[in-house]
């Protein structure tokens, strides 16, 4: 067991109901170093400009920077050394996230997954121009249908990417690039699987999900609601892993 440690930042989880994660400096920075492996996974690195669309309680946002998180002494901008700004999460935002990509030119831009339509489609769609950076799309404890993943794919020229989170377990990471498996960096995290898949009706197929635990954090594991399939492994990877089903 860990000693008590002073918090220092107690942040809203989204979900409805699910309280406060209250965070110690040390926590916070653990949980920085989570995310700026998943900026590292994703191929962000030095120089590289990221644009965030989400809102400051989600960690994609306040993990970024030391700019946005008091107490925070290297967010993942300063572990990549790339530099981070942040749109607020509000459907209303969308011009002028078109506008800061247009401007910024970004390489990366992280957006919250029930933005995404409004940015591929429809009368807010972002110009074709300006959809040359790669988007990386996350939510709480969820990921996108494969179909609606495809969509936004196809409608999307830099690339999509998914960052898995459960908020409540202080989980981020990314996928790889090229064989889309989840890449837990093992010493912040101790990753198991919640439940053998099996079939529970000719319909209804239980895959596996994950159970996470964060190694800088005095939490108790908890069961996700991200489910997996074990990583197919293309493009020459062999690193193993999950793929987000
Ligand atoms: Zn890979």
């Amino acid at each position: 067991m860990r000693g008590p440690e002073t918090s220092v930042l107690a942040v809203q989880l989204e979900r409805p109901g699910a309280g406060f994660l209250e965070l110690s400096r040390e926590a916070l920075a653990g949980y920085a170093q989570a995310l700026g492996h998943a900026w590292s996974v994703l191929g962000v690195g030095a120089g590289d400009r990221v644009v965030i669309y989400d809102y400051g309680s989600s960690p994609v946002a306040y993990l970024a920077s030391r700019a946005f998180a008091p107490h925070l002494e290297r967010g993942a901008a300063e572990r990549t050394l790339a530099t981070a700004l942040c749109v607020d999460g509000l459907s209303d935002n969308v011009t002028r996230f078109a506008h800061v990509l247009r401007h910024f030119e970004p390489r990366f831009v992280f957006v919250r997954a029930e933005l995404v339509p409004l940015l591929v489609a429809g009368p807010t769609a972002v110009p074709v121009a300006q959809r040359a950076a790669r988007l990386v799309v996350s939510a709480d404890g969820d990921a996108p249908a494969p179909g609606e993943r495809a969509c936004w794919e196809r409608g999307w020229h830099g690339g999509l990417s998914l960052l898995a989170r459960c908020d409540a377990a202080a989980f981020v990471a990314a996928e790889c690039p090229r064989c889309r498996a989840l890449r837990v960096p093992e010493d912040l995290y101790e990753v198991q699987i919640a439940c053998a898949p099996g079939v529970r009706s000719p319909d209804v197929q239980e895959l596996p999900m994950l159970s996470v635990g964060p190694r800088f954090l005095d939490l108790e594991p908890l069961i996700t609601e991200l489910s997996v399939l074990p990583a197919a492994n293309g493009a020459g990877c062999s690193h193993g892993g999950w793929e987000l089903a």
